[in-house]
C-alpha cells in the first residue's frame, strides 16, 4: 500500500488542571491514506476531538502536554513552528466544526469570509478573482442565489446553510485532509443527510482524505470505510465499518451498537445501555479502563483490573481486550 497521508504514533495529550492532569489521549496510533474516509467514534470525553485538535495543533496552550508523532505528508506536525503550522492549516489540512455559527465571524459577510479563506494562502489573487472563486464555492455547496447570498451575514442563513458555508471555506483550498468534528450534530435530522452527502460529494471531487469525528454510528455507516473506536483516551478497536458493525471485536464496540436502534431491529425490542459511566481521566483505574462496565471482566479473574490490554489482531480487526481471540469471537457471536 502507498505511504499514509497522515501517520499518528503514540499520541498523548494531557491538560493540567488544579485537580491534576486530565489524560485526554493516551497512546493513540493510526494511519489514513489519500482519499480514504476514517471515522473516530466514542462517547463524550473519549478523546476523539482532542486527537483531531492535536493534529491541527489547536490545543497547544501552556498547560497542555503533547507527545508522540503526527507525520503529515512527510512533515512532523507536532514540532512545526507556528508559522509552519499556520501555512499548513486551512490549505493542506482543513477542519469543519460542530457549530457553524461559532465557526463564522458574525461581523463579515459570508462572501468575504470564503474569499479570505482562499486569500490567506494565495495573497497574489486579485479582488475580482477572489470574488469569482468565492461565488463558485458557494454554488458548489448547493446554496441558491449565490450572488445575493455572497453579500449576506451568517445570521441570515439557516443552520444547514451555515454548515454549507463552513464546508465551502474548508474545501476552497482543496485540502489533502479534511477533519470533520461532529459536522451534523447541531443540525436537524433532515439536513444531516444533505450535509453528509455534500461532504462525500466534495471529497470525491477533491480527492481529500476525511477524518470524521462522531458519536453517531448511523453517520459512520453512511459515509466511512474504516472506524477507530476510542474509550477513555485509548484506541480500543480498529476495523473496517463492515467488520465493526457486523462482528465487533471489542465489548465496548458491541455495547455501543446495542445501545442504538437499527432499522431491522424489532419495534418492541429494548435498547441496552452500557452500564455505569466512563472513568475520570484524572484518576484512571488500573488495567482495562472499561473493566468496571464490562460484562466479561469477571471471567478473567482480575486480569482486566490489573493489566492494560494492548491492541491485538482479532480476525480482520484490532482490539484491545484480554479475552482470548477465539473466546472473544465466540462470545460476541452469542451475545
Ligand atoms: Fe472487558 Fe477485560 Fe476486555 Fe476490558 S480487557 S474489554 S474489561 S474483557
Amino acid at each position: 500500500m502507498n505511504e499514509p497521508l497522515l501517520s499518528v504514533r503514540d499520541l498523548h495529550v494531557g491538560f493540567g488542571t488544579s485537580e491534576g492532569e486530565v489524560q485526554a489521549v493516551r497512546g493513540v496510533s493510526f494511519d489514513i491514506h489519500k482519499g480514504e474516509t476514517l471515522a473516530i467514534v466514542g462517547e463524550s470525553g473519549s478523546g476523539k476531538s482532542v486527537t483531531a485538535s492535536a493534529i491541527m495543533r489547536l490545543n497547544f496552550g501552556a498547560d497542555v502536554r503533547v507527545s508522540g508523532s503526527a507525520n503529515f505528508d512527510g512533515q512532523e506536525i507536532l514540532t512545526m513552528t507556528e508559522d509552519e503550522i499556520r501555512s499548513l492549516r486551512g490549505r493542506d489540512i482543513a477542519m469543519i466544526f460542530q457549530d457553524p455559527l461559532t465557526a463564522l465571524n458574525p461581523f463579515y459577510t459570508v462572501g468575504h469570509q470564503i474569499a479570505e479563506a482562499y486569500a490567506v494562502h494565495h495573497p497574489e489573487t486579485s479582488k475580482k478573482e477572489l470574488r469569482a472563486i468565492a461565488l463558485d464555492a458557494i454554488t458548489k455547496v448547493g446554496i441558491p442565489e449565490p450572488v445575493k447570498r455572497f453579500k449576506q451575514y451568517p445570521h441570515e442563513f439557516s443552520g444547514g446553510m451555515r454548515q454549507r458555508i463552513v464546508i465551502a471555506m474548508a474545501l476552497i483550498n482543496r485540502p489533502k485532509l479534511l477533519i470533520a468534528d461532529e459536522p451534523t450534530t447541531a443540525l436537524d435530522v433532515t439536513v444531516q443527510a444533505q450535509i453528509l452527502d455534500l461532504i462525500a460529494m466534495m471529497q470525491e471531487e477533491h480527492g481529500s482524505a476525511v477524518i470524521l469525528i462522531t458519536h453517531d454510528l448511523g453517520v459512520v455507516a453512511e459515509i466511512t470505510e474504516r472506524v477507530l473506536v476510542m474509550y477513555a483516551g485509548r484506541l480500543v478497536e480498529s476495523a473496517s465499518v463492515i467488520d465493526a458493525f457486523g462482528a465487533p471485536a471489542h465489548p465496548y464496540t458491541r455495547g455501543l451498537l446495542n445501545s442504538v436502534k437499527s432499522l431491522d431491529s424489532d419495534r418492541h425490542s429494548r435498547l441496552e445501555p452500557i452500564p455505569g459511566t466512563p472513568p475520570s481521566l484524572i484518576d484512571l483505574p488500573s488495567g482495562c479502563p472499561f473493566h468496571s462496565r464490562c460484562r466479561y471482566a469477571e471471567s478473567l479473574h482480575g486480569k482486566c483490573s490489573s493489566e492494560v490490554p494492548e491492541l491485538k489482531a482479532v480476525g480482520n480487526s484490532w482490539s484491545a481486550c484480554h479475552l482470548p481471540v477465539e473466546v472473544l469471537a465466540a462470545r460476541l457471536k452469542d451475545s
